[in-house]
């Protein structure tokens, strides 16, 4: 809603809303408010706002006072009111000081020990080793379901015990393998615990997958990637249908001190207007170069959302993507030997991790991104050693195509 009470689309809602120029000396644009800590109106108004905080008074405009930035802190603020835009039914936001900020932190609020949650294969490397150091140490069962298995991932989520959370990579990395985000909220809905089922939305979202109008109650973001979008800076997001979930996030991050630092809030909040143009390019890209590359000698398969052939994974795609993105796999002929070749001779397309930025980049998750999986998980998540993974960027891409023709 605008100030003068009409609603306004959510590309134009990203920019309007949360920051009035009052709350400057009129600057169209926010600054950056670096204080660490913030000046009471009254005494009466300190111990107001530590009874907010500590939950003990509800919030309202009048009493949210500022406190200490390691709780909040005006740019956070601007930051999580313009996102929810970007997120059709996401109700408020949580923003981290990293995607595995975020993550780490929604499960050690949601999984206490003794507690099970299941998850989909293969995941970010991050969170693997998370589940698989820290959360198992700690009592917490991960029942793992291989993506695009919607079967197996009905069947876990109603044989858990104890069940907290569902968590889903989707189109999983580096695979690009669809998992049934409906399904999975139909199924928690059944559940008396009424597990959260959360989606880390990194590879299509916040444009091309919105995990929140098909059941999710959580849409997960390392804004490191498409969302900041220049590989310049870390930062996380989780935004959710439900603002009390939302505030118990931001209670936790308070206390594990992983809130997005004001020049980041400030850095990430520019990005925001152009995070659906950029993604917009990166996949019809993508999708021009995949298409060219069909047939070719040296790629025994590509794997991409467009060149889907199985019903089942048609069906999940097109329920719930809208274009195919910016990510796509070539497996190579002659292992990881042509792989690794492959790697070598490219010019434009650099040899980094990390995606979603505006330039292009290419690795071999096997030996990289995916190292820590054991060869049995390798195997079992179809990551092989042959596969090469290209993130897309927003340059021409003739010029891509052909600097990946030349290097195959
Ligand atoms: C990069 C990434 C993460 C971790 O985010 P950081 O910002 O690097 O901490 C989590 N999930 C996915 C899918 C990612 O690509």
């Amino acid at each position: 809603m605008s100030k003068r009470g009409y609603v306004v689309r959510p590309q134009t809602a990203l920019i309007t809303r949360g920051f009035d120029p009052r709350m400057s000396v009129g600057a169209a644009r926010p600054p950056v408010y670096r204080s660490s800590t913030y000046v009471f109106s009254s005494p009466e108004a300190a111990a107001t706002a530590f009874a907010v905080a500590l939950g003990k008074q509800p919030c309202d405009a009048e009493h949210g006072e500022l406190i200490y930035s390691r709780l909040a802190h005006p740019n956070a603020n601007i930051l999580e009111d313009q996102i929810v835009a970007l997120e059709p039914k996401a109700e408020a936001a949580a923003v981290f000081n990293s995607g595995m900020a975020a993550i780490t932190t929604l499960f050690l609020m949601t999984c206490p020990p003794g507690t099970t949650f299941v998850y989909t294969t293969p995941l970010y490397g991050g969170t693997y080793h998370f589940i698989h150091g820290l959360l198992s140490s700690l009592g917490v069962t991960g029942i793992p379901v291989p993506a695009g298995n919607t079967k197996e991932l009905r069947h876990a989520i109603r044989a858990a015990l104890d069940l907290r959370m569902v968590f889903i990579e989707t189109p999983s990395n580096p695979t690009l393998e669809m998992s049934d985000i409906g399904a999975a909220a139909e199924e928690a809905r059944d559940r008396p615990e009424r597990p959260l089922v959360a989606v880390d939305n990194t590879l299509l979202g916040p444009v091309l997958q919105h995990p929140l109008t098909v059941g999710a109650d959580l849409a997960v973001y390392s804004a490191t990637k498409y969302l900041s979008g220049f590989s310049d800076m870390l930062a996380g997001v989780i935004l959710g249908t439900n603002v009390k979930v939302v505030e118990e996030l931001r209670g936790l991050r308070a206390i594990l001190g992983n809130i997005l630092q004001p020049d980041e809030c400030w850095m990430l909040d520019s990005r925001l207007p152009t995070v659906s143009f950029r993604m917009h390019r990166q996949s019809k890209n993508a999708q021009h170069i995949v298409e060219s590359l069909i047939g070719h000698d040296s790629i025994s398969r590509i794997l991409y959302p467009s060149l889907i052939k199985d019903t089942e994974q048609l069906r999940i795609r097109d329920k719930q993507c809208r274009f195919p993105g910016g990510m796509f796999s070539l497996e190579l002929k002659g292992g990881i030997r042509g792989a690794f070749d492959f790697l070598r001779k490219l010019n434009i397309i650099k040899n980094a991790v990390s995606l979603g930025g505006v330039e292009s980049l290419a690795c071999h998750p096997a030996t990289t991104t995916h190292s820590e999986m054991t060869p049995e998980d390798l195997t079992h998540a179809g990551v092989t050693e042959s596969l090469v993974r290209v993130s897309v960027g927003v340059e021409d891409w003739r010029d891509l195509l052909a600097d990946i023709r030349q290097a195959l």
